[in-house]
């Protein structure tokens, strides 16, 4: 029984004020009990305001990246500490956008994974294919790339408590969501993945999001299927309407 977990990625999107606004509004959405976990990831400037907002609800914080140091000689990046720090427990790694536009590879990802664990944050491991990926039917090599690589050097321990987020690059911010059964059938396959590395206990205990434009219209039916425990949310995260529309769904 793998509890849904919703989470929304607002990228580089929002002011302080609206932030803030928004996160109250989910919090107030939300309620005291959700039987969903519900997590806000913010841009990095406003966490702290975020944190504020949600402190004490059922909604929590995570970031969209961390790089994978100590304290030190890093100008412009921000670590796992400073996360903690900030009231973060979930930190979204390897997002196709970060893989494509700052060229993050999958040793990278590892990386920032371990600094993650390191500093007590929920690693949110990003993997999806690109559509020239899809058409040239190798959908399913891309991601045990991904899986493979990104969850280098992971044990089993800390295996089960991260979370993977099959994000099909041209579903994300495209309006073109995969089909419940083309999502469900990629799930399954990271699952069985996730079996080979970490034995399949540990595989049936990771949950495993859907993201590429999740919408309140279809959230249930993806939801729904087997091996799909949750869904990252960009777009449709930054209504309250929206974005609480998932969350009922979940
Ligand atoms: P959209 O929901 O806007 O398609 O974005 C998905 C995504 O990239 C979440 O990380």
């Amino acid at each position: 029984t793998r509890q849904t977990i919703i989470a929304g990625n607002w990228k580089m999107n929002m002011r302080c004020d609206n932030a803030v606004a928004l996160a109250k509004g989910v919090v107030a959405a939300v309620g005291e009990t959700p039987s969903v976990e519900v997590i806000l990831c913010p841009p990095s400037v406003y966490l702290s305001e975020v944190g504020d907002a949600v402190a004490g609800s059922a909604v929590s914080l995570g970031a969209q990246n961390l790089y994978a140091a100590e304290d030190g000689a890093f100008t412009g990046e921000v670590n796992a500490a400073m996360l903690s720090d900030v009231g973060c427990g979930y930190v979204i790694l390897g997002h196709s956008e970060r893989r494509t536009l700052m060229g993050e590879t999958d040793a990278d990802v590892s990386k920032k994974l371990h600094a993650a664990l390191a500093g007590n944050l929920v690693p949110i491991v990003c993997v999806g294919e690109s559509l020239e990926e899809r058409e040239a039917d190798d959908t399913e090599k891309v991601i045990e790339r991904q899986i493979n690589g990104s969850l280098a050097g992971l044990d089993e321990v800390r295996a089960a408590g991260i979370v993977v987020a099959y994000e099909p690059i041209w579903a994300i911010g495209t309006g073109k969501t995969a089909s419940p059964e083309q999502a469900e059938a990629v799930h399954a396959f990271i699952r069985k993945e996730l079996g080979k590395m970490f034995g399949e206990d540990v595989a049936a205990q990771i949950r495993i999001q859907y993201g590429g434009s999740v919408k309140p219209s279809n959230a249930k039916e993806l939801l729904g299927q087997t091996n799909i425990d949750g869904a990252l949310v960009g777009g449709a995260s930054l209504k309250v309407e929206d974005f609480a529309g998932i969350i009922s769904a979940g």
